[in-house]
């Protein structure tokens, strides 16, 4: 790691252990957002990490991105949630493939965190299959009427931008979707209630409903017909940073599982002392570290203007995953208390669940992997 992305890391983990781990376990038990925390989340421009400095952004690279959603991740994955759906996935497809004019209107109440941004596949009967979406945009005069039902939205009850994957051209059913931004306030836009989730409680997802809402034609991102292309592009990106929260959330249950072990006894010995619960913490250690490598070289490929697809989904499906094991296991090294509410192991182990399931699960994550591989066998 370079000095600066050193810094970036400390900075955050600062913030971290003193701001966001004294009200983590009450974020998730009250299924609460911490909205006393986003003077200083904006202060450390978290909600435009990635976005160009003219916009109000930090400009950061890839690798220093993954670096401040794990940090985040590894004490409170419900917040850094947040900043990952609104920076990777809302953000930027609008930096990406919107005009200057959508740019300069739309990014620096988004880069500031005055606008919280959310993105919007899935619905009732498309999930992983995003080709069966069937949000309708008729084109009208000077705008679309968008009519939706976007459920399991990240950010949902919060955001302020959201961008839609939508049938724009009726007459095309194959190819014929678009990326809209649908703003609140907007007629027609209503957020539904808020899920009951097992774990990223601390984040407000819900379902967000567009009927006969119309929607400027200048709200349309790129083309008619590009928007699948467009979303799977920034799934690539979003991809990422989740797969940097699993390996958060990883790293979070090793630090926990360490210290309780270190100083939980039993038989007269600390239980750190037993070589069945070493190989655990040995065996988590190591999957750590070449979950780390996968993500950091995802990011860096990134960076370096690489092809990395293939790399982003090993990368979510490897860490995402090992969040999965390394969690399990600290329940286990934690006894009859990982089970209770009385140590946030338990916290881990729910929030880790998701991050095989969302942004495509561990079974699409293959199929892309094993597409990869057919191509270059030339299958
Ligand atoms: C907390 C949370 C936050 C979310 N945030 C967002 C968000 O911000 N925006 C958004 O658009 N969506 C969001 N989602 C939705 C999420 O992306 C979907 O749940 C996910 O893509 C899977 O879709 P599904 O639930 O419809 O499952 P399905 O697609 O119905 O899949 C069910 C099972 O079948 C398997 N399966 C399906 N097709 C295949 C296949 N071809 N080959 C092999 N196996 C297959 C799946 O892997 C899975 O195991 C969120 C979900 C949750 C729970």
């Amino acid at each position: 790691m370079g000095r600066k992305q050193n810094a970036i890391r400390r900075t955050v983990r600062e913030f971290a252990e003193h701001r966001l781990a004294p009200v983590a376990h009450e974020l998730d038990q009250q299924a609460r957002f911490p909205w006393e925390l986003m003077e200083p989340m904006k202060t450390m421009n978290l909600f435009g990490l990635q976005a160009a400095p003219q916009w109000g952004g930090a400009g950061l690279d890839t690798v220093s991105y993954v670096i401040v959603i794990e940090e985040l991740s590894r004490v409170c994955a419900g917040v850094a949630l947040a900043v990952t759906v609104h920076n990777s996935v809302s953000l930027f497809p609008i930096e990406a493939f919107g005009d200057a004019e959508q740019k300069g209107r739309l990014l620096p109440g988004m880069c500031s965190g005055d606008r919280i941004g959310a993105f919007c596949l899935t619905e009732p009967n498309a999930g992983s299959d995003i080709s069966s979406v069937e949000a309708s945009a008729v084109p009208e005069d000077g705008h679309y009427r968008l009519n939706a039902n976007k459920v399991w939205v990240t950010n949902g009850a919060i955001a302020d931008v959201a961008v839609v994957l939508a049938r724009t051209d009726p007459g095309d059913r194959k190819r014929g979707f678009g990326l809209l931004v649908v703003e609140r306030g907007m007629q027609g836009f209503s957020v539904g209630p808020l899920e009951d989730l097992c774990g990223m409680r601390a984040n407000p997802v819900a379902a967000l409903i567009m009927n006969d809402c119309p929607v400027p034609r200048k709200n349309l991102l790129g083309r008619s017909g590009d928007g699948i292309r467009m979303a799977l592009q920034t799934l690539d990106v979003g991809r990422v940073g989740i797969a940097a929260q699993a390996l958060g959330i990883a790293q979070g249950s090793l630090d926990a599982s360490v210290e309780y072990a270190a100083q939980r006894r039993q038989f007269k010995s600390p239980i750190l002392q037993f070589q069945s619960v070493q190989n655990m913490l040995a065996d988590t250690a190591t999957e750590l570290d070449a979950a780390r490598l996968l993500v950091y070289r995802a990011a860096w490929l990134r960076d370096s203007g690489a092809a990395f697809s293939d790399a982003s989904a090993k990368a979510k499906l490897y860490a995402s995953e090992l969040a999965t094991r390394a969690a399990s296991r600290g329940v286990q090294i934690h006894g009859g208390y990982g089970y209770s509410k009385s140590y946030p192991i338990e916290r881990y182990w729910r929030d880790a669940r998701i991050t095989e399931i969302y942004e495509g699960t561990s079974e699409m994550q293959r199929l892309v992997i094993a597409r990869g591989l057919a191509r270059e066998g030339g299958g």
